[in-house]
């Protein structure tokens, strides 16, 4: 039966056969293209297809060695299923997005970055095998040295080389699960740049950004730093007690979709007026636990029903550093002027992929997968609702990314063309890797069709 189904962004909306894990086999079959899909956190159409495999049922944790902090589970397993079991264990997920609501096959097929990138570096970094099923139904293991295309083709490859069945990977040891947080309020882009710089030996950076500021205020925002908190560290507060335990919140929900015009430019400066103002004082020193440092968005279900039912775009690119600085700047001005606010507005300097060890790989030598988003420099995300001049506004930001040696991420994307994906990633290089597991195009995607990935 066609079901409607659309990931975070709420756009586009397809219409799609769903199956499920064990009916691989019949696809296969019928040779019928389909995608894999996880919890749905991609914003676009990665995960959308005429024919969905819901992944999320391949559930199951296979191995843990406490003295190493090895895992072994299956690809459906979720980010908050691990944290709930490991960290009252004194263990913490080596790198994570934004949020926990995903699985862990789609960590590795959008290769995810955290708050970490430039110290840790992306999900791959850490995974040192995997179990894939190929189109073919062949079952093949692959790991930074074995397969090592293969393991290339899936990390970042956004499911469209094969079907990540199990997955091994480092947890990090941790002794509370609290976060020494600082936060610093920065009066435009050059302070914030500043006091990333102060704080490059942190293990966590990310700063929130006001879009709509304009003149001197250009860029201001709050940066957010972090460590994982030691005992020491808890031994003056209530938390010393339960250190591995966290509060249970109380969660809310977004019960409907808001009407459009909720949001608007005035609206969008309120809350930026607010977020900035409420934070007195230039530092600020504070422990949290580690779903406020980390998760801040989960603690609201259904969030991204306030941007109405047409849906929202998530726009994240990164800049290469050289010039990362002046086209950031380029595209912050452009949103202010055309007073395309958004609430969302993620700021983060990624480190060098390449000078971050890969585990299980010889003496560290990192694997370079051609599909995955991180490289040097400047990154920001922004929200944007679906609205009429939307299209018209993204391609002149396109164009800013182009010229300054950017790209866009693809767990974001929904509405990007191939001539600007082609122009920006290394899609030759990927293709290789799809002739050689998906010679005949049967893990499609609405997002692999609309880009040219093909065979
Ligand atoms: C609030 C929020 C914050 C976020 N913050 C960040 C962030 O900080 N950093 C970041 O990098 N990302 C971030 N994301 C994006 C998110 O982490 C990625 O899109 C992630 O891939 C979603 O995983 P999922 O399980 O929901 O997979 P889906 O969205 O369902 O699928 C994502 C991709 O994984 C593939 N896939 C899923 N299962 C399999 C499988 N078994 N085998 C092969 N391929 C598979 C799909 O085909 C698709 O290409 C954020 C998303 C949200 C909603």
């Amino acid at each position: 039966m066609l079901k409607k189904v659309a990931n975070w962004g709420n756009f586009p909306v397809v219409n799609a056969n769903i199956y499920s894990f064990n009916r691989l086999n019949h696809l296969r079959q019928t040779k019928v293209p389909f995608i894999v899909r996880g919890l749905g956190r991609s914003y676009g159409d990665a995960s959308l297809s005429d024919n969905i495999i819901d992944g999320t049922k391949n559930n199951h944790f296979l191995e843990f060695d406490e003295q190493t902090g090895l895992l072994t589970c299956e690809g459906g397993v979720s980010l908050e299923e691990i944290l709930d079991i490991f960290v009252p264990r004194g263990w913490f997920l080596p790198v994570t997005p934004g949020t926990k609501f995903v699985t862990v096959a789609g960590a590795i097929s959008s290769d995810v970055h955290g708050k970490n990138h430039h110290c840790e570096g992306s999900f791959h970094k850490h995974v040192i095998w995997m179990e894939v099923e190929l189109p073919t139904g062949k079952i093949v293991e692959c790991s930074p040295q074995k397969n090592v295309d293969l393991f290339r083709a899936i990390c970042g490859g956004m499911g469209l080389c094969g079907i990540i069945k199990k997955a091994k990977f480092y947890l990090k040891k941790i002794e509370t699960a609290y976060i020494k947080q600082k936060t610093y309020k920065a009066k435009n882009l050059d302070e914030m740049l500043e006091y990333f710089e102060q704080s490059k030996n942190a293990t966590y950076t990310v700063a929130w950004m006001d879009c709509l500021a304009r003149g001197k205020s250009l860029g201001r925002g709050i940066l957010f730093t972090g460590e994982h908190a030691t005992l020491e560290d808890l031994k003056s507060t209530k938390f010393y007690k339960n250190p591995l335990s966290i509060k249970k919140k109380i969660k809310f929900n977004v019960p409907f979709y808001f009407p459009s015009f909720v949001l608007n430019p005035l609206t969008v400066k309120l809350f930026n007026f607010l977020v900035y103002n409420s934070h007195i004082g230039k530092i600020k020193e504070s422990i949290v636990d580690y779903d406020k440092f980390f998760y801040p968005l989960d603690s609201i279900h259904n969030w991204n029903r306030i941007y109405g039912k047409k849906g929202f775009v998530q726009y994240q690119f990164v800049l290469p550093e050289e010039n990362g600085y002046e086209g950031t700047k380029k595209i912050i001005q452009e949103i202010a002027k055309n007073k395309m606010g958004s609430f969302l507005v993620v700021f983060k300097l990624f480190g060098n992929p390449d000078k971050i060890p890969q585990k299980g790989s010889k003496n560290g030598k990192s694997v370079s997968c051609p599909l995955s988003f991180p490289e040097e420099g400047y990154t920001l995300a922004l929200d944007f609702p679906v609205e009429k001049k939307l299209p018209e506004f993204l391609e002149v930001l396109d164009q800013i990314v182009q010229e300054y040696g950017g790209r866009l991420y693809l767990a974001k994307d929904s509405r990007m063309s191939k001539e600007f994906f082609y122009s920006t990633y290394p899609v030759e290089e990927f293709l290789k890797l799809k002739r050689k597991f998906d010679p005949e195009n049967i893990l499609k995607s609405k997002q692999s069709e609309r880009l040219g990935i093909y065979a």
